[in-house]
């Protein structure tokens, strides 16, 4: 009578482990046990995490925060504009000089500029902002 004592050979099989926490035969290389769904291998590369750069560095500079605020009234540009435009006298009251120097220089941009100035300032509110 040969005895039949049940051991099984895992030599012909495929490579199997016993999971460390339920002890099912699970294959070699699985890393969450297949019965009670527990990992039991560490993930080959997990420690090695991507690396997010929140390179989120404000560079919205508001430029135009400090032009704002600076009131001009509409008179006094029209009045500048209409017996000293020819030197820019309106554009150095609004602040613009470099443009006060061009109309110093060009005559008003040739009464061009002076005449268009003299528009755009008529059809703005009584207080602007430039
Ligand atoms: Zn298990």
């Amino acid at each position: 009578m040969e005895e039949n004592q049940g051991n099984a050979t895992v030599q012909n099989e495929v490579k199997t482990k016993f999971c460390k926490y339920c002890g099912a035969k699970i294959h070699e290389d699985a890393i969450i046990c297949t019965s009670c769904g527990r990992q039991v291998e560490e993930l080959k590369g997990a420690q090695a995490q991507p690396q997010v750069v929140v390179n989120n560095t404000n560079v919205n500079k508001n430029v135009n925060s400090g032009r704002y605020g600076s009131e001009k009234n509409k008179w006094v540009a029209l009045l500048l504009c209409i017996f000293l435009g020819w030197i820019g006298a309106h554009k150095f009251y609004e602040g613009k000089i470099g443009m006060g120097v061009l109309y110093l220089f060009t005559w008003g941009l040739f009464g061009i500029g002076w005449f268009i100035d003299f528009i755009v300032i008529l059809c703005r509110p009584t207080t602007y902002y430039v």
